[in-house]
Formats: structure tokens, C-alpha cells, sequence
């Protein structure tokens, strides 16, 4: 079977990539010819883990290409996944669909009878229906199926992700897009994956809902922890205490400086902006929304309150930018409210992340970039850890507190104990317990 994947960003190169990898024929294609020309070239133009290996091997295979002939790749396809943004549209939040649209319209024009267009973008419910429309449109009386399967994979773990995903949803009313998604995800059966089969709204709806309840269970403890930090809780331990409960689970209960990324707010904002459109407000998502928002604000006001009344001419350092470890990704993260908000009172931001300078320093102008964590440490009087890269866990905290010239530390991640911080002759702050000193 051949495939094309139309879009080559973070979903669409890795999932073009692990079918190469099961085996099948797969172009993928861009409109942004440098990312093309990187990947020819044997770049790989985002950090995801892996990838570049199963990259080389498919490409050597001859399995895999990369190119911007969207209609010859699509001509040759049997399958054509869509995989393009669906960013928020200003003004409404609603997901902006232009660029799903706009690929429909060129399929269809490139697209050989009995082709299987199927929507991976994260597409609010009834853009399928909306996608076969314009194709119908385009091409009257050709014969060809559209399908939804929305993607679960996570930035920094996208390959294991896609290859032992909890489950695979797939979005088929006929025969024919059923078999053939049935067909490209049977390596899957080995793991007993389950697939869903099931309508083209469910499965549109079920990847926003499933964002937004990760959205909302975030949410919810990040607010136990502001409650443990009023009464002497910790919010790690009553987060284990309630994660063991099966019916909880113990993922996505990790307190912290609010969600970001690329999926989170935008989908949750969708989400919110279609309840209201169709007369079901969904109050919980509104409202996590407005305390997510609120809560990077905070983080900001907390790293300020550390440094004392006197903000101007300060300086922090920051350790992690990205919006989460093992990405470049900085889209929506959290340090783009809380980077702005220091430099507005006054204060110089240093800043250190293994991997997301490139695409995070024209969003934040006036950032120092240190290519060292413990250079960021230098004469800072506040250290703020907002990434929780791997590689922070085990920094030298004597070394830190030496270079440093203030001695609070805001630990936005919990990944320190509080005793070794302090230890260290430095005063500890994280999220949802006691401060130290
Ligand atoms: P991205 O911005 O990284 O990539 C989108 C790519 O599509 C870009 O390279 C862009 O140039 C290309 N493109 C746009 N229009 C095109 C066209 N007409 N023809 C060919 N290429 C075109 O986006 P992403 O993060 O990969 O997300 C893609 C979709 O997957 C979104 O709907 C997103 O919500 C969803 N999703 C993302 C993640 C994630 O972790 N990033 C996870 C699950 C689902």
C-alpha cells in the first residue's frame, strides 16, 4: 500500500515514518520546501527522540521519501493522510480548518479513483463530513472514501507512542476505509492494540475529549497543590494517594507551572468554542482554561515575590524553556507568559534548554541564552526550573548555589527534594508543598 502524508510537522513525520517503518511505501510531503530539503539533505528539522534512525534506515530501504510534489505523491497514493495544523483561529478559539480545507481541495484534484483520504489533524467534529463535501465538490462522480484517525502520539515520546499506542481510533463508514486502516495498523495486532471503530463525529470527538480530560485532570491538581501550599501539604504525596486509585491513575497528576504546548490550549479552546456553538457550554474545559491561563501568571508573580520588592535590575535564571523535556517544541508553553512578565518588571532573564533555543529565541527577545545549565546559575538572585529536562535533576546544587548571587530556588517541576536544595545553603520553593530555607 502506498501512502502520502501531507504535512511533515511533528505528526506527520513521525507517523509517516513508522508506517515506512511497518513496511509501506510512504511519501511525505510539505509545503515548506526548506523542511523538505533538510530532510533530503538527512536533517531532521525537529528533536523527537529516535527519529532520526528510523529516518535513515527507511530512507535507505527505499521506503521512505520527502517531497513537495503534493500531486504526484497523491496521484501514486492508495491512502492520503491529512496531518496539517489546525491552530487556534483568533477572535472565536475555534480550530482554524483552512489548511485541512485547502489540502482536501488539492487532493481531490490529484487523487486517483477509490482513494482513502483520511484526517489525522485534530479536526472539531463534522470536518470530515465537511472534507468529503469539497472533494465531491471538486471531483463529482469519483468514487472515494474519507476517514478520521486522530493521532494520541506525544512530543518527545512520539515514536513508542505511535508504535504501542494505548489504542488506535479510527473513524470509518465504509468498507473500504475501514479495511484499509485496519490493514496499515495490522502490526499493531501483535500488541493486541485495540482499534476503534466507530463514526466519523465519535472519532473527532473523542480526541478532544480526551485532551480536554488530561487538560482538566492537570488542572485539578495543580489547584490541590495550591491548597497543600496553604495548609502544609504535599501535593506529590496526595497526588500518589490518589493516582494508586485505579479509576484515577496516577498520569497527568504532576502539579506544575500549567499546561502549554500545541495540543492542550489550542484543543481545549476548540473544544470550548464548539460546545458554546452548538448550544452544549462545557463549563469544566471554559473554566480550566481561565485557571490554566492564570496559573502561568502566577508562576510569574511567585519568581518575582522571591526576588523581593526591589525587581528592577534583578536577574533569574531559568532552566527549561520548552514546553515539556525531550521537545524543541515551544509552542503555547508556559515560559512565554513567565519570561515577558520578569522582563517587564525589571528584571534579566538567562535562560538554558538542551534544545528549543532555535525555535523559542525569536519569541523571546531579550532572553540571554546560557549553553551551559550551570551558566545560567551566575550571579542570578532567583533560579526558576520550568522544563523538566532529565538533565537538570542531577545538576552540582553546591555549584549552582555558589555562582549564584541570591539563594532562591523556584522549582516549577518538584524535580529537587527540598532538603538537598537546602542543603546546598539555597531556599527551596516548589509546587504544592512547604517552602524551605
Ligand atoms: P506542525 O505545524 O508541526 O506541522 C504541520 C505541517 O503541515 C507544516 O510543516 C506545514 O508546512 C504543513 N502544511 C500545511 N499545509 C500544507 C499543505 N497544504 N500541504 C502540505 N503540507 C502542508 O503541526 P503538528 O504539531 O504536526 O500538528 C498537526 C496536527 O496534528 C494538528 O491538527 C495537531 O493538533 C495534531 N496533533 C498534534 C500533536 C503534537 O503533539 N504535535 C499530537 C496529536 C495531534
Amino acid at each position: 500500500m502506498r501512502i502520502a502524508m501531507i504535512g511533515t510537522g511533528y505528526v506527520g513525520l513521525v507517523s509517516g515514518v513508522c508506517f515506512s517503518e511497518f513496511g509501506f511505501d510512504v511519501a511525505c510531503v510539505d509545503i515548506d520546501a526548506s523542511k523538505i530539503e533538510r530532510l533530503n539533505a538527512g536533517e531532521v528539522p525537529i528533536y523527537e527522540p529516535g527519529l532520526d534512525g528510523l529516518i535513515e534506515r527507511n530512507l535507505s530501504a527505499g521506503r521512505l521519501s520527502f517531497t513537495t510534489d503534493f500531486d504526484t505523491a497523491v496521484a501514486r497514493a492508495d491512502v492520503v493522510f491529512v496531518a496539517v495544523g489546525t491552530p487556534s483561529r483568533r477572535g472565536d478559539g475555534e480550530a482554524d480548518l483552512t489548511y485541512v480545507y485547502a489540502a482536501a481541495r488539492q487532493i481531490a484534484k490529484a487523487m486517483r479513483p477509490g482513494t482513502v483520504v483520511v484526517i489525522k489533524s485534530t479536526v472539531v467534529v463534522g470536518t470530515c463530513r465537511k472534507v468529503a463535501e469539497i472533494i465531491r465538490e471538486e471531483r463529482p462522480g469519483v468514487d472515494f472514501s474519507v476517514a478520521s484517525n486522530p493521532e494520541f502520539l506525544r512530543e518527545g515520546s512520539a515514536i513508542e507512542d505511535f508504535m504501542r499506542p494505548d489504542r488506535v481510533v479510527v473513524g470509518a463508514e465504509d468498507e473500504r476505509a475501514e479495511a484499509a486502516l485496519r490493514r496499515l495498523y495490522r502490526p499493531l495486532y501483535l500488541r493486541e492494540t485495540p482499534i476503534l471503530v466507530t463514526s466519523l463525529e465519535n472519532a473527532e470527538l473523542t480526541k478532544y475529549a480526551a485532551n480536554a480530560f488530561l487538560a482538566v485532570k492537570i488542572t485539578f491538581i495543580n489547584e490541590i497543590a495550591n491548597l497543600c501550599e496553604k495548609v502544609g501539604g504535599d501535593v506529590q504525596k496526595v497526588a500518589s494517594g490518589i493516582g494508586l486509585d485505579n479509576r484515577i491513575g496516577s498520569k497527568f497528576l504532576h502539579a506544575g507551572p500549567g499546561f502549554g504546548g500545541s495540543c492542550f490550549p489550542k484543543d481545549t479552546t476548540a473544544l470550548a468554542a464548539t460546545g458554546l456553538k452548538h448550544g452544549a457550554p462545557q463549563r469544566l474545559v471554559e473554566t480550566t482554561i481561565a485557571v490554566n491561563e492564570e496559573r502561568k501568571r502566577q508562576m510569574a508573580e511567585r519568581v518575582l515575590a522571591a526576588l523581593g520588592p526591589e525587581t528592577a535590575g534583578k536577574r533569574v535564571g531559568i532552566l527549561g524553556i520548552a514546553f515539556k523535556p525531550n521537545t524543541d517544541d515551544v509552542r503555547d508553553a508556559p515560559s512565554l507568559v513567565i519570561v515577558p512578565a520578569l522582563q517587564a518588571a525589571g528584571v534579566t532573564v538567562v535562560a538554558h534548554d538542551p534544545e528549543a533555543r532555535g525555535q523559542a529565541e525569536p519569541l523571546l527577545p531579550g532572553l540571554e541564552w546560557r549553553a551551559n545549565p550551570y551558566d545560567v546559575a551566575d550571579e542570578v538572585d532567583v533560579l526558576a526550573v520550568i522544563t523538566e529536562w532529565n538533565t537538570y535533576r542531577g545538576l552540582d546544587l553546591a555549584e549552582i548555589a555558589r555562582r549564584m548571587r541570591g539563594h532562591a530556588v523556584v522549582d516549577m517541576r518538584n524535580i529537587w527534594q527540598g532538603s538537598d536544595v537546602v542543603a546546598a545553603g539555597l531556599d527551596y520553593q516548589g509546587i504544592g508543598k512547604t517552602p524551605l530555607s
